[in-house]
């Protein structure tokens, strides 16, 4: 009944238009056909997904706010030791690199030639701790296939800010500087600032992080929904985010943006957390809104257990209302921006643009992402770096290599997701390696 539909390769750069569709199917390749087109037969099947969607994946865990102090206590403790062990499990399996048919190496004659680029959002501040960000993106990966360089600021960047990137990186890597325009960064009028300033005094009483930044809600916003659409990123179809201050740790021998390609992917994560839900109180029931009003978004094999799990962070779920907060960390992500600019994700960028949940909650651009990859998108076209050895403090996805493997350079301890042994319970990853992972895909590595 599920027509396979192939992602277009035609949807190249140089289209004109700011909405194009994601997957067309063979029948209409030129048709702005939605990802699924449900006919009144398969009413059953779309029940069957809001079914899901409303359902916590363990319907047996009462509501966190109905638990007693020793039940949560017990939940906590046997929820830890079961994904602790998956995830331990499965991350003390030495491994290199995806075992696929082909692998993109420096010295092939396709090696840099996706249409692709490094991105990196940033102040001039930023600069100390973007250096060594990339001299290790450099070292272990780019020098060896030549991506360009794409730096956008909401200001201007300084001449020695721009020199010095230029002076540290070879002499012929592409690099450009690009400017937001205020209308896609700055806080738009629709916000009542009194509102505004009373909702983040609340939720600055909840702990949320950076919620009285307004520069930190316009960044989130602009990753969420504008970025892709910035000139100097229309030609491109992949970007690699690159953030300050984190590390790799291990040589990528193979072309990762023709991985994505050749392989059909469309998003790359390498961490994968819990959220502070006290920033997306109504991101779930916003975002449910918007998937009742267009069910033909949705994908019948979405991650949906990931979205609803609600076992190791159950005061997450009932905070969020459904939502287990599970997100990919974007600070690291290899996207296709197809996916971005598709008629899906651009109208439900659209409507929660139009919730205002950017600037009276403090919405972050990974929670927004992951939530609509998980719905929209095949989940088997979401790829698990493994092989990619990052931090960005305080986690690391830090794989475990062959005996005798020169890859690594000793810097991440294997499977050691964080130094912060109260901070384990906030990774995700086990429901992703076991509700979500095909076995194919577990022997990928
Ligand atoms: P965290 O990772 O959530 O702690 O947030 P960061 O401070 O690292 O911000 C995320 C990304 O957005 C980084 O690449 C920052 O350099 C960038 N960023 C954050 N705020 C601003 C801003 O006001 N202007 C610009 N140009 N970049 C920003
Ligand atoms: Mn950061």
């Amino acid at each position: 009944v599920w027509k396979n539909l192939l992602p277009s390769s035609s949807l190249s750069s140089s289209s004109n238009t700011s909405i194009i569709p994601f997957e067309e199917s063979e029948e209409s390749p030129n048709s702005q056909a939605a990802l699924w087109d449900y006919s009144n037969d398969d009413q059953d099947k779309i029940e069957d997904i809001f079914q899901r969607l409303s359902t916590p994946l363990y319907p047996e865990i009462p509501s966190y706010s109905s638990m007693n102090m020793t039940y949560r206590k017990q939940l906590e403790k046997d929820t830890l030791a079961k994904n602790g062990k998956i995830y331990n499990d499965f991350m003390s399996t030495p491994i290199i690199e995806p075992k696929v048919d082909y692998l993109i190496r420096p010295d092939d004659e396709l090696a840099g030639s996706a249409n692709a680029t490094i991105l990196s959002l940033v102040t001039n501040n930023d600069l100390k701790e973007l250096l060594p960000s990339i001299q290790q993106l450099e070292e272990k990966f780019n020098k060896k296939f030549g991506y360009p360089y794409v730096f956008l600021n909401d200001g201007e960047f300084s001449e020695e800010f721009k020199d010095t990137i230029i002076n540290m990186l070879p002499n012929g890597r592409v690099v450009k500087f690009g400017q937001i325009e205020k209308e896609d960064w700055d806080m738009p009028d629709t916000i009542d600032r009194e509102r505004y300033k009373i909702e983040c005094e609340k939720m600055d009483k909840l702990k949320v992080s950076y919620v009285k930044k307004e520069s930190y809600h316009n960044m989130c916003r602009f990753y969420s929904r504008k970025f892709y659409h910035h000139p100097l990123l229309q030609e491109y179809k992949y970007t690699w985010r690159l953030e300050p201050g984190t590390s790799l740790y291990c040589d990528v021998d193979y072309d990762v943006f023709k991985f994505m390609e050749m392989e059909n992917k469309v998003y790359g994560y390498v961490l994968n957390l819990y959220d502070g839900a006290n920033s997306i109180p109504t991101l779930w029931e916003t975002t449910m809104e918007f998937v009742k009003k267009n069910p033909n978004y949705l994908n019948p094999n979405g991650a949906f257990d990931w979205l609803k799990e609600n076992a190791q962070k159950p005061e997450n779920f009932e905070t969020a209302k459904g939502y287990s907060t599970c997100h990919f960390w974007t600070n690291f992500e290899i996207t296709n921006l197809d996916f971005l600019r598709s008629e899906a994700y651009e109208k439900y960028m659209d409507h929660l643009e139009n919730s205002n949940g950017f600037y009276y909650e403090r919405w972050g651009d990974a929670p927004v992402r992951s939530i609509a990859l998980a719905l929209f998108l095949d989940k088997s076209r979401i790829h698990w770096f493994r092989d990619i050895a990052y931090n960005h403090n305080p986690y690391t996805n830090c794989p475990k290599c062959p005996e005798g493997s020169m890859r690594c350079d000793g810097r991440c301890k294997p499977g050691l997701f964080t130094m912060w042994k109260d901070l384990n319970i906030e990774n995700c990853q086990a429901t992703w390696i076991d509700k979500i992972m095909s076995d194919e895909e577990k022997n990928l590595y």
